[in-house]
């Protein structure tokens, strides 16, 4: 099924929360262009639906009529004849909406949940670090569940309700207007009423996908994090904030409860009042032969079924309104777009791997006023090993952010091979960059597809080869399944050197021009960790390694060290030579970097 296609959504800078609905409205029509067949073919069987019903108090006048009137009850049959065949066509026009207007909201709900999940995957990175991962998987699965569920059967009972109202009254009017002037009478009730009703549906739905939008957010961080929760004893104190948002939800509850048991009887009550004073009219009309009894029982029908699609629309109106309450926040993300919009389209198949920083500056747009980085320069050769290193906060995880283009620099480049990083083509430029971090993810998948992630193809043996290079391959082999073993939720079943060799394991496999090492031997035992280093080492030949080091260990074997500290570069040369110089790097390295093997470099 195509999904968004065609299709331009608007970039809008207002937050939805402040939206009217009816540009929610205006973007759900939009979206759902494509469908129009479906909405076409619905609203004609809803026509010949709301037709057939209206035909049928009529028809039931005319029986009445042709059996009082017509001693050779040929009227009476024929009136039969064409309400059979008239109830006939209710059944299959009903039928028929019904599929019709089903299929349309299944279509767009899949389409939104696909174009929403792709909105926010491909947001900036600053858009993560402004929202919590629960309250994004809130929104592309369970608000789009509640707009798909309070949309689907609402719609078609609200549009059927809404033409059949209207064609009911027109024909009341046809058959008596006197009734029709007396019923008039009762409207501003009825508005009123309806109005107050939509209004509380309106804002405690809007304050319920709230509430559990953040209760999402608390129970996603919390089974995440249950073994930081367990060793803080705070089970309880969660469970009380947990408990403490679920009485929000139920006071929201209540209110709903509350809004719709009484707004249902009231108009029931108003209509059964405006009943009784037709029947006492239309009488009196029948008495003096201005009307037959056939009609009278017409117009009293027709007010039935008038009651009939006011409840209708009363109790989903509400309903629809939470489904639109609900789009408003899905319909915001969906139309959110990156900023970075120009994605750059240079595509090269072979990288020297060449990384220059020139007068760098950058802020993160969640704390512009914070300089990260200040006109910052270094250059790494092809081929060449550099440490970056310094007090923590200064900078460097955010220079290898920015080489990976998830960000971009206020001012300044970034340069692989000569070129700025964002004219690089996106799967380009990370096909030949591959990174280790500290806390290396792994998905709920195979092991190999877990090493294989991104690749289109990628054969078993450079698996082997690569996890072989990694020191990965004989745990990998003792595991039930072998390559085929589930890595589980996050990679859980795992301990954190296995996972670290597999992620090590998964950027060699991509033979990538520069890569990327954020403390990445960190988590490996001394034994595991040393024979990582000279996997890393010989895999080293032809590519360009940046190294996030606090250790001495890694950086004595870097080429080049890179001293950053608030953003600036302020001491860069060989390990040793910067241990004569006595200035950063030494004092780090007395204080941080250094265990057992220092000595053998300070002395
Ligand atoms: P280092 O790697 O040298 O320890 P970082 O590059 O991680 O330093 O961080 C530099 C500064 O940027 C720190 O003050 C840190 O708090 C801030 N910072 C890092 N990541 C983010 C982020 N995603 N949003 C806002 N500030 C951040």
């Amino acid at each position: 099924m195509p999904l968004l296609r065609g299709e331009k959504i608007k970039e809008e800078k207002s937050e939805a929360k402040g939206e009217p609905p009816r540009s929610a409205v205006c973007q759900l029509v939009k979206i759902s262009l494509p469908d129009m067949p479906f909405i076409l073919c619905g609203l004609l069987f809803l026509l010949g639906s709301v037709a057939c019903e209206i035909l049928i108090p009529c028809y039931i006048g005319k029986v009445i009529d042709g059996l009082v009137l017509d001693p050779s009850q040929q009227a009476f049959r024929a009136a039969i004849t064409r309400l059979a065949v008239v109830a006939a066509c209710l059944s299959f026009c009903t039928w028929a909406r019904t599929w019709m207007f089903s299929m349309y909201v299944a279509r767009v709900t899949a389409r939104i949940r696909v174009g929403l999940f792709s909105s926010v995957m491909t947001q900036d990175l600053d858009f993560f670090d402004h929202h919590e991962t629960g309250e994004l998987v809130a929104r592309v699965l369970s608000d789009v569940a509640v707009m798909g569920d309070s949309l689907s059967p609402n719609l078609d009972l609200c549009l059927k309700g809404l033409f059949c109202g209207v064609g009911v009254m027109m024909l009341m009017v046809q058959t008596s207007w006197q009734l029709s002037v007396l019923s008039v009478i009762c409207l501003p009730a009825f508005a009123v009423s309806s109005h107050i009703y939509g209004v509380v549906m309106k804002a405690t739905s809007k304050s319920s996908q709230e509430i559990m939008a953040r209760m999402g957010e608390q129970a996603e961080e919390n089974f995440a994090n249950i073994r930081t929760v367990r060793s803080f004893a705070m089970e309880a104190r969660e469970t009380q904030l947990f408990h403490r948002a679920v009485t929000r939800l139920y006071g929201n509850g209540k209110i709903e409860a509350w809004t719709h048991s009484t707004f249902q009887p009231l108009t029931l009550l108003i209509l059964s009042f405006l009943q009784v004073c037709a029947l006492l009219y239309g009488g009196h009309l029948v008495q003096r032969h201005i009307l037959s009894g056939g009609d009278l029982v017409t117009f009293v029908m027709f007010l039935n079924m008038v009651n009939t699609c006011v409840q209708i629309i009363n109790s989903v109106f509400g309903l629809l309104t939470k489904g639109i309450g609900a789009s408003q926040v899905v319909l915001q993300y969906l139309r959110r777009k990156p900023s970075h919009t120009a994605t750059g389209t240079l595509v090269k198949s072979y990288l020297r791997g060449e990384v220059e920083f020139k007068d760098v500056s950058f802020s993160y747009p969640s704390r512009p006023h914070q300089t990260v980085l200040n006109k910052l320069s270094f250059r790494v050769k092809s081929g060449e090993v550099v440490a970056l290193v310094g007090p923590s906060g200064g900078g460097k995880s955010t220079c290898v952010s920015l080489l990976q283009n998830f960000y971009r620099p206020h001012s300044g480049h970034v340069l692989l091979d000569g070129i700025p990083v964002e004219h690089y083509d996106h799967r380009c430029l990370h096909a030949k960059m591959s990174l280790v971090g500290q806390e290396p993810a792994l998905f709920s998948r195979s092991i190999k597809d877990n090493i294989a992630y991104g690749l289109d193809a990628c054969p078993d043996a450079d698996i082997i080869s690569a996890a072989k290079q990694a020191n990965a391959h004989d745990f990998i082999c003792a595991m039930s399944n072998g390559y085929e073993t589930l890595a589980g939720e996050k990679g859980l079943q795992m301990s954190g050197g296995q996972k670290q060799r597999l992620a090590i394991d998964r950027a060699l496999v991509r033979q990538p021009a520069v890569l990327l090492l954020d403390e990445a031997t960190s988590a490996l035992d001394s034994q595991s960790e040393s024979k990582v280093q000279e996997a890393l080492n010989s895999s080293r030949e032809g590519r360009t390694v940046l190294i996030i080091a606090h250790r001495l260990s890694t950086v004595e074997k870097a080429d080049r060290v890179v001293v950053i500290h608030r953003g600036r570069v302020v001491e860069q040369g060989s390990p040793s030579e910067l241990l004569t110089l006595g200035g950063m790097f030494t004092s780090l390295a007395r204080h941080q970097l250094l265990r057992t093997d220092s000595s053998a470099i300070l002395n």
